[in-house]
């Protein structure tokens, strides 16, 4: 039963890698350097300790409190393992922050200053680094969370803004920042999906010339129905849920 459970995961999650691959060839990349987080949001711990037994490596997260628990039952499932890295991908409230600080291996959307500046302030309490990335709201959709970035081709003083957040959260003890993370619209037509993308990729590359200090390499982007499109557009990790472990379990 247990075996069960881990050779249909390992079948599916052998599936997604090899549709990244054949994406990334596609577009003349190199599979090796995007890296599957598989979404275990909803699922329990033995799903997730089944998941490490098929061969994942990446576990995500979108509810804080939901990653500090099923982390603590992972590491009693799976007590000498010390290879399994925890994405928390989902934003945050800001008194979820210390959650996130102390149980994170990496923070996909950083939403906003205040969350900055909190997580900097326990991070540093903590004496520990956290590699994050910024969450850009490229669609313009007023229900997604992230920095605004609809018309940053187009709108200056929006650019200008997002350089000075890159620049101050550079500057705060114990962030880590390493790119940028994006979530595509619902159920777009493929070409907006793929335009959200090439823009997401295109910001962080206009970033990057600006400010030559920071990092700004990592492109998180593209869930179970859009992973393809993100990786022929550049992202460097995509969060996969239900193309590897079936619908959301029913909580
Ligand atoms: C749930 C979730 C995913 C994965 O979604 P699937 O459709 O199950 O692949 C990716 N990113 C975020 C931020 C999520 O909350």
């Amino acid at each position: 039963m247990e075996s069960e459970l881990i050779r249909s995961i390992a079948l599916r999650y052998h599936e997604v890698g090899d549709r990244i691959f054949q994406a990334a060839e596609r577009a003349g990349r190199d599979a090796d350097e995007i890296t599957l987080v598989a979404v275990t949001k909803t699922w329990p711990a033995d799903v997730v300790s089944a998941a490490y037994h098929a061969g994942i490596r990446h576990v995500g997260e979108n509810r804080a409190e939901e990653m500090a628990r099923k982390r603590s039952e992972v590491a009693e499932l799976l007590p000498d393992v010390d290879d399994l890295t925890w994405h928390q991908i989902g934003t945050l409230q800001s008194r979820k922050t210390s959650l996130v600080a102390e149980h994170a291996d990496l923070f996909h959307a950083l939403d906003r200053m205040k969350i900055a500046q909190r997580l900097a302030q326990q991070l540093n309490e903590l004496e520990r680094s956290l590699p994050v990335l910024l969450e850009v709201n490229i669609s313009g959709e007023i229900s997604k969370s992230g920095f605004l970035a609809n018309n940053w081709e187009e709108d200056t003083t929006q650019r200008e803004n997002l350089r000075n957040v890159i620049e101050t959260i550079m500057h705060l003890p114990g962030l880590d920042l390493q790119g940028m993370m994006t979530i595509a619209p619902w159920d777009a037509a493929e070409e907006t999906i793929r335009s959200i993308f090439r823009r997401t990729r295109s910001l962080a590359e206009w970033m990057q010339s600006k400010v030559p200090q920071a990092t700004l390499t990592q492109l998180s982007m593209g869930m179970s129905d859009d992973f393809e499109i993100a990786v022929e557009e550049g992202a460097t990790i995509v969060r996969v849920g239900r193309a590897i472990f079936g619908s959301r379990h029913q909580v």
